[in-house]
């Protein structure tokens, strides 16, 4: 696809907008546009060859500044964190509807060429994933709709409205059901971190410290698949640039349980530690997979880099991370 405009990442300043904007501009994208809420220092990444931008996006007006002279959009932006922050913010992640829908507006009035939604694998009828043993999830699986309760709702409604503004109004939208993304250079501490960059911090505390215990939010038994943030990426610049219109997953089918992530943290991290479990806390459905039959079907490719390869990587960033905040005590 030949970019003669701009294109705009919208929520640049997180996880997955920092690493697309690096590699649109490593591809050689000559205007990209960055944009996000956070204060500039906040961002993961900055690259100054991008315009970045500082817009609120749940404004109209807001949205159409980001989306003046675009020819493409990557909306990532969102009001969320790990299950921590969204079973305890479910209103400020609806609120992100606002977002989704005056982008769609912006970018419609701009005669954007193609729009890409990052939607998720919260969208899943949780009736569908009350055991751990889990059938991983195909995209027909997300009706009868019974998502995750808040921020699963709002990614339901706004890949409907992606697929309203196809067919009513002609905006080429892709839409991909991410599942859990992780890798360096986003949260991993403050609340809104995820199990990958959370189980890591706690095994560098609990070396560092020399208090070999750690605290795992559930009984350890659920179960997921985590996608390297390289994987998703790549899966993003092929499902923006393919004629698939329909929702499709993009993650890892690697499952796992909490407990093998701790231990794969473990391992290394050198240590071993005694585990607490937290059987209060939050912890989402009991299990979860991707069927990647489509992925495979229409791209000829998924996500594949191993669980154990992108954790040494996330693990060694955090580490570095943590001493250059905490020192090493
Ligand atoms: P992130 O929180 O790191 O990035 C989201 C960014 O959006 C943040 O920098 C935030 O400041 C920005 N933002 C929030 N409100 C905004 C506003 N009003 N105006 C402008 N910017 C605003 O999250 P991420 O992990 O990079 O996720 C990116 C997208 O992918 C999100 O839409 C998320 O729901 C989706 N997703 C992520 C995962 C995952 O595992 N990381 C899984 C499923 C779906």
């Amino acid at each position: 696809m030949k970019n003669s405009g701009v294109v705009v990442v919208a929520g640049a300043g997180g996880f997955i907008g920092g690493h697309l904007v690096q590699r649109l501009l490593a591809r050689g994208t000559q205007r990209v546009r960055a944009v996000d809420v956070k204060p500039a220092k906040e961002w993961w990444q900055r690259h100054p060859d991008a315009e970045n931008l500082l817009l609120d996006l749940r404004e109209r007006r807001a949205c159409e500044k980001a989306c003046r002279d675009a020819s493409e959009v990557y909306q990532l932006a969102a009001d969320m964190g790990g299950m921590g922050f969204i079973e305890s913010n479910k209103a400020a992640c609806m609120l992100s509807v606002l977002i989704n829908t005056h982008m769609l507006q912006a970018a419609t009035g701009a005669g954007v060429k193609r729009f890409f939604y990052s939607s998720s694998a919260c969208v899943y009828n949780a009736d569908k994933q009350r055991d751990p043993n889990v059938t991983a999830l195909k995209e027909v699986d997300a009706y009868p709709a019974m998502p995750e309760d808040g921020y699963g709702w709002e990614k339901l409604f706004s890949e409907r409205m992606c697929r309203h503004f196809r067919e009513d109004f002609g905006l080429k939208t892709r839409v991909a059901r991410f599942h859990n993304v992780y890798g360096p250079r986003g949260s991993w501490t403050g609340g809104r971190e995820k199990a990958p960059a959370a189980i890591c911090r706690k095994v560098i505390e609990a070396k560092i410290s020399r208090k070999l215990e750690i605290e795992i939010w559930g009984d350890g038994t659920q179960t997921r698949s985590f996608q390297y943030i390289d994987d998703c990426i790549k899966g993003i610049g092929l499902i923006m640039r393919s004629g698939w219109v329909e929702p499709i997953n993009l993650g890892s089918s690697e499952l796992v349980s909490v407990d093998d992530l701790v231990t794969a943290a473990e391992e290394i991290g050198g240590v071993k530690l005694k585990r607490r479990y937290m059987l209060s806390a939050p912890k989402g459905v009991a299990g979860r997979n991707s069927d990647n039959t489509l992925i495979r079907k229409v791209f000829g490719w998924e996500p594949s880099t191993p669980l154990r390869t992108g954790l040494e990587h996330t693990y060694r960033w955090i580490f570095d991370e943590y001493v250059r905040t905490h020192g090493r005590r």
